[in-house]
């Protein structure tokens, strides 16, 4: 199923999408096991399951699109599967829509991605919006894009970010995912902006519980997410207790998705880290909401 008919369809009904993200595990023990995270992730009835992509990696031989089909054929789950394109040049990118279009998979995520000091950048496409307009150009993906509620690192400024993204809107997505954020009201803020801007493609806001210190200061240094004093208290607090900051982490999620539900938010993307335990007790928190 295309992603614009289950926004159409979960719009009808006045609820939001809930989806998820995991990415193909590095080490092959983590990739054995996968097939029971799957399992487990799609038990919980998600809209949707995103399936990261290694920028840089071997386009033929990539993870991503053998978990991608899992999970439609052996879940009846829909996947997204994402896409960079610094990396890659037009024929590769072709072959690769080729292997999505004969898996049946009908939706892609399409990245810019990022600068990787190991693998040579090519130069067919230098932003996600060419990659947009390529994979429109060749077939019929429901395409969907990423967007940033506290702009992207690299954009000079907000207002300049925000043109940037309507370009990719134009370009031809359908629906955009959001960095994730712990401050609901920078998201509300940037919704607001891309209405002004003329982007009216749903926006699911991406929220990704926090389990460990460690994890959050590598992903505020990757995404520049700012961190609520409220939010700064429990990881200092708890950040020697495992056990009460997984509890403090999840809690703050469900606080957030409660809250971003409450303002009629288009959808919520979790991002799951590939832990089914900590989705299902996210989803146990709002199974009443959605
Ligand atoms: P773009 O939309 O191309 O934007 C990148 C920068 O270029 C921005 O600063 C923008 O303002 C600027 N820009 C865009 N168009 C123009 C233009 N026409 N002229 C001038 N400037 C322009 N990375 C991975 O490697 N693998 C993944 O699976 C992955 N999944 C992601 C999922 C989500 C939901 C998000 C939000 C990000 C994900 N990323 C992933 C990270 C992403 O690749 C990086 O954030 C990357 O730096 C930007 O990608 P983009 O597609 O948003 O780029």
């Amino acid at each position: 199923m295309k992603i614009g008919e289950i926004f159409e369809q979960k719009k009808k009904e006045g609820r939001p999408v809930i989806s998820f993200e995991i990415f193909p595990p590095k080490k092959e023990e983590a990739l054995k096991n996968i097939d029971e995270t799957l399992g487990l992730l799609c038990a919980l009835k998600p809209d949707f399951i995103s399936v990261t992509f290694g920028a840089g990696g071997s386009a033929v031989d990539n993870k991503t699109i053998e978990i991608a089909k899992k999970i439609k054929n052996n879940y009846g789950t829909t996947p997204v599967v994402h896409l960079t394109c610094l990396q890659y040049d037009r024929e590769e990118i072709r072959r690769l829509l080729d292997q999505l279009e004969e898996a049946g998979i009908d939706n892609v995520l399409a990245l810019r991605g990022d600068v990787n000091p190991n693998v040579p950048t090519k130069h067919d496409f230098r932003y996600a919006s060419e990659l947009v307009e390529f994979v429109k150009s060749e077939k019929d993906f429901c395409v969907s894009g990423g967007c940033y509620p506290e702009t992207h690192l690299e954009a000079p400024d907000a207002v300049t970010d925000i043109r940037n993204l309507k370009k990719k809107v134009d370009a031809g997505v359908e629906h955009l995912v959001s960095q994730l954020f712990f401050d609901n009201e920078k998201f509300y803020s940037f919704y607001e902006k891309t209405r002004i801007a003329g982007i009216n493609v749903p926006v699911e806001a991406g929220v990704m519980p926090v389990t460990n210190r460690a994890q959050i200061e590598r992903m505020v240094h990757m995404c520049g997410a700012s961190l609520p004093p409220k939010f700064e208290r429990i990881l200092r607090k708890y950040e020697n207790n495992r056990e009460a900051l997984l509890d403090a982490g999840i809690a703050y999620a469900v606080n957030q998705i409660v809250d971003l539900i409450a303002h009629d938010v288009d959808g919520v993307h979790i991002y799951t880290m590939n832990r089914p335990a900590i989705a299902k007790r996210i989803c146990d928190g709002i199974k009443n909401l959605i």
